[in-house]
Protein backbone atom coordinates (compact mmCIF):
# COMPACT_ATOMS: atom_id res chain seq x y z
CA UNK A 1 0.00 0.00 0.00
CA UNK A 2 0.93 3.61 -0.98
CA UNK A 3 2.25 5.86 1.53
CA UNK A 4 1.78 9.44 1.65
CA UNK A 5 0.26 11.93 -1.07
CA UNK A 6 -1.03 10.66 -4.57
CA UNK A 7 -0.96 12.99 -6.81
CA UNK A 8 -2.59 12.96 -10.67
CA UNK A 9 -2.02 15.14 -13.18
CA UNK A 10 -5.03 15.16 -16.00
CA UNK A 11 -8.41 14.63 -14.39
CA UNK A 12 -9.95 12.91 -17.72
CA UNK A 13 -11.57 9.48 -17.55
CA UNK A 14 -8.18 8.11 -16.36
CA UNK A 15 -7.40 10.81 -13.66
CA UNK A 16 -10.62 10.44 -12.57
CA UNK A 17 -10.65 6.97 -12.06
CA UNK A 18 -7.65 6.07 -10.65
CA UNK A 19 -9.17 9.04 -8.05
CA UNK A 20 -12.05 7.10 -7.71
CA UNK A 21 -10.65 3.69 -7.51
CA UNK A 22 -8.29 4.22 -4.78
CA UNK A 23 -10.95 5.41 -2.33
CA UNK A 24 -12.86 2.09 -3.57
CA UNK A 25 -10.31 0.47 -2.16
CA UNK A 26 -9.64 2.13 1.11
CA UNK A 27 -6.60 4.17 0.20
CA UNK A 28 -6.89 6.61 3.02
CA UNK A 29 -4.19 8.84 2.22
CA UNK A 30 -4.33 12.58 0.43
CA UNK A 31 -5.51 12.25 -3.22
CA UNK A 32 -5.04 15.76 -5.52
CA UNK A 33 -6.12 15.59 -9.22
CA UNK A 34 -4.64 18.82 -10.80
CA UNK A 35 -5.82 19.46 -13.97
CA UNK A 36 -5.91 23.09 -16.08
CA UNK A 37 -9.64 22.69 -17.26
CA UNK A 38 -11.58 25.13 -15.22
CA UNK A 39 -14.80 22.04 -15.21
CA UNK A 40 -15.08 19.32 -13.08
CA UNK A 41 -13.68 16.61 -14.33
CA UNK A 42 -16.27 15.32 -17.46
CA UNK A 43 -17.05 12.44 -20.05
CA UNK A 44 -15.13 13.20 -23.52
CA UNK A 45 -17.46 11.13 -26.00
CA UNK A 46 -20.46 13.23 -25.79
CA UNK A 47 -18.73 16.65 -26.94
CA UNK A 48 -18.66 15.25 -30.73
CA UNK A 49 -22.28 12.97 -30.33
CA UNK A 50 -25.02 13.91 -27.95
CA UNK A 51 -23.67 17.39 -26.51
CA UNK A 52 -22.60 18.87 -29.90
CA UNK A 53 -25.95 17.71 -31.26
CA UNK A 54 -28.38 19.11 -28.05
CA UNK A 55 -29.14 22.14 -25.58
CA UNK A 56 -27.90 20.46 -22.63
CA UNK A 57 -25.65 21.93 -20.02
CA UNK A 58 -21.88 21.00 -19.00
CA UNK A 59 -23.75 19.33 -15.87
CA UNK A 60 -24.83 16.54 -18.50
CA UNK A 61 -20.91 15.48 -18.94
CA UNK A 62 -19.78 15.27 -15.56
CA UNK A 63 -18.61 12.23 -13.86
CA UNK A 64 -19.53 13.31 -10.95
CA UNK A 65 -21.27 16.29 -9.07
CA UNK A 66 -18.73 18.19 -7.13
CA UNK A 67 -19.73 17.01 -3.44
CA UNK A 68 -18.57 13.37 -4.24
CA UNK A 69 -15.17 14.98 -3.92
CA UNK A 70 -16.10 16.34 -0.79
CA UNK A 71 -17.47 13.75 0.15
CA UNK A 72 -14.52 11.06 -0.89
CA UNK A 73 -11.90 13.72 0.37
CA UNK A 74 -10.36 14.32 -3.23
CA UNK A 75 -8.93 17.40 -4.12
CA UNK A 76 -9.85 19.37 -7.47
CA UNK A 77 -6.74 22.14 -8.06
CA UNK A 78 -7.23 23.53 -11.34
CA UNK A 79 -3.81 24.55 -12.14
CA UNK A 80 -0.94 23.54 -14.67
CA UNK A 81 1.71 21.22 -13.41
CA UNK A 82 5.08 22.05 -15.04
CA UNK A 83 7.58 20.35 -13.37
CA UNK A 84 8.51 17.03 -11.63
CA UNK A 85 11.68 16.84 -9.21
CA UNK A 86 11.87 13.41 -8.75
CA UNK A 87 14.57 13.20 -6.17
CA UNK A 88 12.94 15.54 -3.63
CA UNK A 89 9.48 13.75 -5.19
CA UNK A 90 7.91 16.91 -5.42
CA UNK A 91 5.27 18.29 -8.22
CA UNK A 92 5.65 22.35 -9.56
CA UNK A 93 2.53 23.57 -10.80
CA UNK A 94 2.45 26.77 -12.80
CA UNK A 95 0.92 28.67 -10.01
CA UNK A 96 3.92 28.63 -8.40
CA UNK A 97 3.31 26.05 -5.76
CA UNK A 98 4.68 23.26 -5.28
CA UNK A 99 3.24 19.47 -4.00
CA UNK A 100 4.68 16.46 -1.97
CA UNK A 101 4.29 13.01 -3.57
CA UNK A 102 4.16 9.53 -2.41
CA UNK A 103 3.26 8.07 -5.58
CA UNK A 104 2.80 10.41 -8.92
CA UNK A 105 0.04 9.47 -11.99
CA UNK A 106 0.53 11.00 -15.03
CA UNK A 107 -2.89 10.81 -16.91
CA UNK A 108 -2.51 13.89 -19.27
CA UNK A 109 -3.98 12.73 -22.14
CA UNK A 110 -3.78 14.00 -25.51
CA UNK A 111 -4.10 16.69 -27.37
CA UNK A 112 -5.10 17.88 -30.79
CA UNK A 113 -2.38 18.07 -33.74
CA UNK A 114 -2.45 21.39 -35.81
CA UNK A 115 -3.01 21.88 -39.36
CA UNK A 116 0.38 23.60 -40.63
CA UNK A 117 -0.96 25.71 -43.51
CA UNK A 118 -1.72 29.48 -44.41
CA UNK A 119 -4.87 30.67 -42.37
CA UNK A 120 -5.14 27.98 -40.41
CA UNK A 121 -5.10 29.73 -37.32
CA UNK A 122 -8.31 32.01 -38.20
CA UNK A 123 -10.70 31.96 -35.79
CA UNK A 124 -13.56 30.17 -38.00
CA UNK A 125 -10.73 27.07 -38.10
CA UNK A 126 -12.37 24.97 -35.09
CA UNK A 127 -10.65 21.85 -33.59
CA UNK A 128 -12.75 19.49 -30.79
CA UNK A 129 -11.08 17.76 -28.13
CA UNK A 130 -12.13 19.89 -24.28
CA UNK A 131 -15.34 20.84 -23.56
CA UNK A 132 -15.05 24.74 -24.48
CA UNK A 133 -14.50 23.24 -28.01
CA UNK A 134 -17.72 21.83 -27.80
CA UNK A 135 -20.13 24.40 -26.86
CA UNK A 136 -18.04 26.88 -29.32
CA UNK A 137 -18.97 24.15 -31.58
CA UNK A 138 -22.52 24.13 -30.86
CA UNK A 139 -22.62 27.64 -31.20
CA UNK A 140 -21.05 27.73 -34.41
CA UNK A 141 -23.23 25.38 -35.89
CA UNK A 142 -26.23 27.44 -35.35
CA UNK A 143 -24.70 30.31 -36.88
CA UNK A 144 -22.48 28.70 -40.19
CA UNK A 145 -23.51 27.10 -43.18
CA UNK A 146 -21.61 25.62 -44.87
CA UNK A 147 -18.33 23.65 -43.34
CA UNK A 148 -15.50 21.63 -44.23
CA UNK A 149 -14.36 19.14 -42.49
CA UNK A 150 -10.53 18.33 -42.64
CA UNK A 151 -10.22 14.49 -41.41
CA UNK A 152 -12.60 11.99 -41.65
CA UNK A 153 -11.56 9.78 -38.34
CA UNK A 154 -13.99 9.03 -35.69
CA UNK A 155 -14.47 12.54 -34.38
CA UNK A 156 -14.47 14.45 -37.98
CA UNK A 157 -17.11 11.58 -38.84
CA UNK A 158 -19.14 12.31 -35.76
CA UNK A 159 -18.91 16.03 -36.13
CA UNK A 160 -19.63 15.75 -39.74
CA UNK A 161 -22.90 13.93 -39.49
CA UNK A 162 -24.32 16.38 -36.86
CA UNK A 163 -23.13 18.90 -38.65
CA UNK A 164 -25.39 17.76 -41.40
CA UNK A 165 -28.25 16.21 -39.55
CA UNK A 166 -28.56 20.51 -38.37
CA UNK A 167 -28.83 21.38 -41.88
CA UNK A 168 -25.31 22.64 -42.63
CA UNK A 169 -23.84 21.74 -46.11
CA UNK A 170 -20.74 19.38 -44.73
CA UNK A 171 -17.77 18.62 -47.02
CA UNK A 172 -14.95 16.31 -45.66
CA UNK A 173 -11.45 15.59 -47.06
CA UNK A 174 -9.34 12.80 -46.20
CA UNK A 175 -6.30 12.57 -47.54
CA UNK A 176 -5.88 8.52 -47.56
CA UNK A 177 -8.42 6.21 -49.81
CA UNK A 178 -10.95 5.61 -47.91
CA UNK A 179 -12.79 7.02 -44.53
CA UNK A 180 -11.67 6.01 -40.10
CA UNK A 181 -8.54 3.68 -42.18
CA UNK A 182 -6.50 3.56 -40.07
CA UNK A 183 -9.01 2.51 -37.53
CA UNK A 184 -11.50 0.13 -39.23
CA UNK A 185 -11.63 -2.71 -42.10
CA UNK A 186 -12.73 -1.40 -45.61
CA UNK A 187 -15.75 -3.25 -45.53
CA UNK A 188 -16.57 -1.52 -42.62
CA UNK A 189 -15.63 2.09 -44.18
CA UNK A 190 -17.27 1.65 -47.68
CA UNK A 191 -20.37 1.19 -45.38
CA UNK A 192 -19.80 5.03 -43.61
CA UNK A 193 -19.05 6.56 -47.00
CA UNK A 194 -22.45 5.55 -48.45
CA UNK A 195 -24.61 6.11 -45.66
CA UNK A 196 -22.82 9.82 -45.05
CA UNK A 197 -22.93 10.10 -48.67
CA UNK A 198 -26.67 9.55 -48.49
CA UNK A 199 -27.13 12.01 -46.04
CA UNK A 200 -25.69 13.99 -48.54
CA UNK A 201 -22.17 14.90 -47.28
CA UNK A 202 -19.83 14.99 -49.95
CA UNK A 203 -16.56 12.99 -48.87
CA UNK A 204 -13.33 13.67 -50.91
CA UNK A 205 -10.63 10.67 -50.34
CA UNK A 206 -6.83 11.09 -51.44
CA UNK A 207 -6.96 14.70 -51.61
CA UNK A 208 -5.56 17.29 -49.11
CA UNK A 209 -6.25 20.84 -48.09
CA UNK A 210 -3.42 23.19 -49.09
CA UNK A 211 -5.13 26.41 -48.51
CA UNK A 212 -7.73 28.43 -46.37
CA UNK A 213 -9.30 31.38 -47.97
CA UNK A 214 -10.36 34.03 -45.77
CA UNK A 215 -11.18 37.98 -46.10
CA UNK A 216 -11.17 40.25 -43.49
CA UNK A 217 -10.16 37.24 -41.40
CA UNK A 218 -13.49 35.31 -41.98
CA UNK A 219 -12.90 32.17 -43.52
CA UNK A 220 -14.55 31.90 -47.46
CA UNK A 221 -13.50 28.77 -48.62
CA UNK A 222 -10.70 26.05 -48.91
CA UNK A 223 -8.09 24.59 -51.65
CA UNK A 224 -7.67 20.75 -52.56
CA UNK A 225 -4.18 19.59 -53.51
CA UNK A 226 -6.12 18.70 -57.01
CA UNK A 227 -7.24 22.53 -57.61
CA UNK A 228 -10.18 22.30 -56.64
CA UNK A 229 -11.83 25.13 -54.77
CA UNK A 230 -14.60 24.89 -52.01
CA UNK A 231 -16.84 27.54 -50.11
CA UNK A 232 -16.81 27.31 -46.57
CA UNK A 233 -17.52 29.88 -43.83
CA UNK A 234 -16.23 27.01 -40.72
CA UNK A 235 -13.47 24.64 -40.81
CA UNK A 236 -13.19 21.41 -38.33
CA UNK A 237 -9.85 20.11 -38.10
CA UNK A 238 -9.77 16.40 -37.19
CA UNK A 239 -6.30 15.07 -37.87
CA UNK A 240 -5.49 12.59 -35.11
CA UNK A 241 -3.52 13.74 -31.60
CA UNK A 242 -0.19 14.33 -30.18
CA UNK A 243 0.26 12.42 -26.45
CA UNK A 244 0.75 15.03 -23.65
CA UNK A 245 4.34 13.81 -22.57
CA UNK A 246 6.32 16.65 -22.19
CA UNK A 247 6.29 16.98 -18.25
CA UNK A 248 7.42 13.28 -18.28
CA UNK A 249 10.38 14.29 -21.32
CA UNK A 250 11.74 16.79 -19.31
CA UNK A 251 11.76 14.66 -15.89
CA UNK A 252 14.12 12.86 -17.52
CA UNK A 253 11.75 9.69 -17.77
CA UNK A 254 11.94 7.70 -21.33
CA UNK A 255 8.66 8.46 -23.84
CA UNK A 256 8.18 7.33 -27.48
CA UNK A 257 5.07 7.77 -29.07
CA UNK A 258 3.63 7.93 -25.47
CA UNK A 259 5.24 8.03 -21.77
CA UNK A 260 7.02 4.28 -21.24
CA UNK A 261 5.47 2.23 -18.84
CA UNK A 262 5.90 -1.64 -18.53
CA UNK A 263 3.18 -4.46 -18.09
CA UNK A 264 2.39 -2.64 -14.77
CA UNK A 265 1.71 0.97 -16.47
CA UNK A 266 5.22 1.87 -14.21
CA UNK A 267 7.48 4.47 -15.66
CA UNK A 268 11.16 4.27 -15.18
CA UNK A 269 10.91 5.74 -11.40
CA UNK A 270 8.94 3.47 -9.03
CA UNK A 271 7.14 6.72 -7.96
CA UNK A 272 5.88 7.21 -11.26
CA UNK A 273 2.89 5.77 -13.00
CA UNK A 274 1.43 7.06 -16.85
CA UNK A 275 -1.37 5.97 -17.77
CA UNK A 276 -4.50 6.50 -20.58
CA UNK A 277 -4.26 8.02 -23.69
CA UNK A 278 -0.63 9.28 -22.65
CA UNK A 279 0.42 6.05 -21.79
CA UNK A 280 2.63 3.36 -24.37
CA UNK A 281 2.30 0.35 -22.24
CA UNK A 282 3.84 -2.68 -22.80
CA UNK A 283 1.02 -5.63 -23.22
CA UNK A 284 2.32 -9.29 -22.61
CA UNK A 285 -1.44 -10.48 -24.21
CA UNK A 286 -0.72 -8.42 -27.87
CA UNK A 287 3.03 -8.98 -27.71
CA UNK A 288 4.45 -5.09 -27.70
CA UNK A 289 4.02 -1.62 -26.92
CA UNK A 290 0.66 -0.26 -27.38
CA UNK A 291 -0.59 3.37 -27.18
CA UNK A 292 -4.44 3.66 -27.30
CA UNK A 293 -6.57 5.83 -27.31
CA UNK A 294 -10.02 5.12 -25.52
CA UNK A 295 -12.47 5.47 -22.70
CA UNK A 296 -11.82 1.20 -22.20
CA UNK A 297 -8.63 1.83 -21.79
CA UNK A 298 -8.14 5.11 -20.13
CA UNK A 299 -10.57 3.73 -16.92
CA UNK A 300 -9.00 -0.26 -17.07
CA UNK A 301 -5.36 1.22 -16.90
CA UNK A 302 -6.66 3.47 -13.58
CA UNK A 303 -8.03 0.77 -12.13
CA UNK A 304 -5.19 -1.46 -12.47
CA UNK A 305 -2.73 1.47 -10.86
CA UNK A 306 -5.29 2.25 -8.33
CA UNK A 307 -5.25 -1.60 -7.51
CA UNK A 308 -1.75 -1.84 -7.48
CA UNK A 309 -1.00 1.16 -5.00
CA UNK A 310 -3.01 -0.48 -2.97
CA UNK A 311 -1.55 -3.98 -2.57
CA UNK A 312 -2.55 -5.78 -5.43
CA UNK A 313 -0.14 -5.23 -8.33
CA UNK A 314 -1.29 -7.27 -11.90
CA UNK A 315 0.33 -7.16 -15.31
CA UNK A 316 -2.73 -5.19 -17.11
CA UNK A 317 -4.47 -7.09 -19.04
CA UNK A 318 -7.80 -5.08 -20.34
CA UNK A 319 -9.86 -5.96 -23.41
CA UNK A 320 -10.16 -3.18 -25.81
CA UNK A 321 -13.47 -1.95 -26.61
CA UNK A 322 -14.28 1.27 -28.41
CA UNK A 323 -17.76 2.63 -30.23
CA UNK A 324 -18.49 5.27 -32.73
CA UNK A 325 -22.40 7.26 -33.06
CA UNK A 326 -22.60 8.57 -36.37
CA UNK A 327 -25.83 9.54 -37.44
CA UNK A 328 -27.86 6.54 -37.01
CA UNK A 329 -25.45 3.99 -36.80
CA UNK A 330 -23.26 2.85 -33.79
CA UNK A 331 -20.39 1.70 -34.85
CA UNK A 332 -18.49 -0.79 -31.71
CA UNK A 333 -15.47 -2.35 -31.67
CA UNK A 334 -14.14 -5.39 -29.71
CA UNK A 335 -10.67 -6.46 -29.24
CA UNK A 336 -8.20 -5.20 -31.85
CA UNK A 337 -8.50 -4.99 -35.79
CA UNK A 338 -5.54 -4.24 -36.74
CA UNK A 339 -2.78 -7.22 -38.15
CA UNK A 340 -5.79 -9.02 -39.71
CA UNK A 341 -5.34 -11.15 -42.39
CA UNK A 342 -8.76 -12.43 -43.21
CA UNK A 343 -12.30 -10.53 -42.83
CA UNK A 344 -15.89 -12.27 -42.45
CA UNK A 345 -18.75 -10.69 -42.64
CA UNK A 346 -21.86 -11.59 -40.38
CA UNK A 347 -25.11 -10.06 -41.00
CA UNK A 348 -26.22 -7.78 -44.05
CA UNK A 349 -24.54 -4.17 -44.69
CA UNK A 350 -27.65 -3.48 -46.98
CA UNK A 351 -30.33 -4.16 -43.45
CA UNK A 352 -27.67 -1.53 -41.51
CA UNK A 353 -26.74 -4.34 -39.53
CA UNK A 354 -23.73 -6.83 -39.51
CA UNK A 355 -20.25 -7.30 -37.74
CA UNK A 356 -16.97 -7.74 -39.63
CA UNK A 357 -14.59 -10.49 -37.70
CA UNK A 358 -11.33 -9.97 -38.16
CA UNK A 359 -9.09 -13.16 -37.99
CA UNK A 360 -5.21 -13.12 -37.41
CA UNK A 361 -3.41 -16.61 -38.71
CA UNK A 362 -7.01 -18.03 -38.08
CA UNK A 363 -7.63 -16.24 -34.54
CA UNK A 364 -10.41 -13.99 -34.18
CA UNK A 365 -9.03 -10.78 -32.78
CA UNK A 366 -11.41 -8.43 -33.13
CA UNK A 367 -15.21 -7.70 -33.84
CA UNK A 368 -16.54 -4.69 -35.66
CA UNK A 369 -20.40 -4.04 -35.58
CA UNK A 370 -22.36 -1.87 -36.96
CA UNK A 371 -25.87 -1.48 -35.27
CA UNK A 372 -25.77 -5.17 -34.27
CA UNK A 373 -24.64 -4.76 -30.39
CA UNK A 374 -24.87 -8.55 -29.56
CA UNK A 375 -21.93 -9.31 -31.47
CA UNK A 376 -19.84 -6.51 -29.85
CA UNK A 377 -20.98 -7.79 -26.19
CA UNK A 378 -20.21 -11.20 -27.62
CA UNK A 379 -16.90 -10.06 -28.64
CA UNK A 380 -16.02 -9.25 -25.52
CA UNK A 381 -17.01 -12.45 -23.43
CA UNK A 382 -14.98 -14.19 -25.78
CA UNK A 383 -12.22 -12.09 -26.00
CA UNK A 384 -12.04 -12.11 -21.89
CA UNK A 385 -12.54 -16.21 -22.02
CA UNK A 386 -9.35 -16.09 -24.25
CA UNK A 387 -11.19 -18.11 -27.08
CA UNK A 388 -11.99 -17.38 -30.55
CA UNK A 389 -14.31 -19.55 -33.12
CA UNK A 390 -13.73 -20.56 -36.27
CA UNK A 391 -14.50 -18.36 -39.69
CA UNK A 392 -16.83 -20.53 -40.83
CA UNK A 393 -19.26 -20.65 -37.66
CA UNK A 394 -18.66 -16.22 -37.82
CA UNK A 395 -19.93 -16.62 -41.30
CA UNK A 396 -22.94 -19.05 -40.55
CA UNK A 397 -25.93 -16.76 -39.88
CA UNK A 398 -27.91 -20.37 -38.36
CA UNK A 399 -24.30 -20.62 -35.75
CA UNK A 400 -25.55 -19.72 -32.84
CA UNK A 401 -22.68 -17.51 -30.73
CA UNK A 402 -23.59 -18.13 -27.20
CA UNK A 403 -22.78 -21.42 -28.01
CA UNK A 404 -19.40 -20.40 -27.90
CA UNK A 405 -19.59 -18.72 -24.67
CA UNK A 406 -20.74 -21.86 -22.86
C1 LIG B 1 -14.57 14.52 -29.04
C2 LIG B 1 -14.09 13.18 -28.57
C3 LIG B 1 -14.89 12.05 -28.72
C4 LIG B 1 -14.45 10.81 -28.28
N1 LIG B 1 -15.26 9.73 -28.43
C5 LIG B 1 -14.88 8.53 -27.93
C6 LIG B 1 -15.73 7.40 -28.00
O1 LIG B 1 -16.82 7.47 -28.54
N2 LIG B 1 -15.33 6.24 -27.43
C7 LIG B 1 -14.12 6.12 -26.81
O2 LIG B 1 -13.78 5.05 -26.29
N3 LIG B 1 -13.27 7.17 -26.75
C8 LIG B 1 -13.62 8.37 -27.29
N4 LIG B 1 -12.76 9.44 -27.23
C9 LIG B 1 -11.43 9.24 -26.66
C10 LIG B 1 -11.47 9.35 -25.15
O3 LIG B 1 -12.21 10.46 -24.76
C11 LIG B 1 -10.05 9.43 -24.64
O4 LIG B 1 -9.40 8.23 -24.97
C12 LIG B 1 -10.04 9.64 -23.13
O5 LIG B 1 -10.58 10.91 -22.82
C13 LIG B 1 -8.62 9.54 -22.59
O6 LIG B 1 -8.65 9.88 -21.24
P1 LIG B 1 -7.34 10.44 -20.52
O7 LIG B 1 -7.77 10.69 -19.11
O8 LIG B 1 -6.20 9.56 -20.79
O9 LIG B 1 -7.00 11.82 -21.23
P2 LIG B 1 -7.83 13.14 -21.42
O10 LIG B 1 -9.29 12.85 -21.44
O11 LIG B 1 -7.21 13.83 -22.58
O12 LIG B 1 -7.56 13.99 -20.10
C14 LIG B 1 -6.29 14.53 -19.80
C15 LIG B 1 -6.48 15.82 -19.03
O13 LIG B 1 -5.21 16.23 -18.50
C16 LIG B 1 -5.06 17.61 -18.65
N5 LIG B 1 -3.64 17.91 -18.61
C17 LIG B 1 -2.69 17.58 -19.52
N6 LIG B 1 -1.47 18.01 -19.13
C18 LIG B 1 -1.66 18.63 -17.93
C19 LIG B 1 -0.76 19.29 -17.04
N7 LIG B 1 0.54 19.38 -17.27
N8 LIG B 1 -1.29 19.82 -15.90
C20 LIG B 1 -2.62 19.71 -15.63
N9 LIG B 1 -3.49 19.11 -16.45
C21 LIG B 1 -3.01 18.57 -17.59
C22 LIG B 1 -5.74 17.86 -20.00
O14 LIG B 1 -6.09 19.22 -20.18
C23 LIG B 1 -6.96 16.96 -19.89
O15 LIG B 1 -8.03 17.63 -19.24
C24 LIG B 1 -13.17 10.69 -27.68
C25 LIG B 1 -12.34 11.83 -27.56
C26 LIG B 1 -12.81 13.05 -27.99
C27 LIG B 1 -11.91 14.26 -27.85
Amino acid sequence: MTQGPVLIVGAGHAGFQVAASLRQHGFGGRIALINDEAHLPYQRPPLSKAYLKGTGGPDSLMFRPDKFYRDQNIELITDRAIAIDRGARKLDLASASSLDYGHLVLATGARNRLLDIPNANLPDVRYLRILDDSEDLRRRIASSKHVVVIGAGFIGLEFAATARIKGLEVDVVELASRVMARAVTAEVSEYFQGRHRAAGIRIHLGVQVTGIEADGGKVTGVSFSDGRHIAADLVVVGVGVLPNVELAADAGLPVASGIIVNEQLLTADPNISAIGDCALFESPRFGGSLRLESVQNATDHARCVAARLTGDAKTYDGQPWFWSDQGDDKLQIAGLTTGYDQVVMRGDPAQKAFSAFCYKAGRLVGIESINRAGDHMFGRRLFGMDRSIEPAQAADPGFDLKSALA
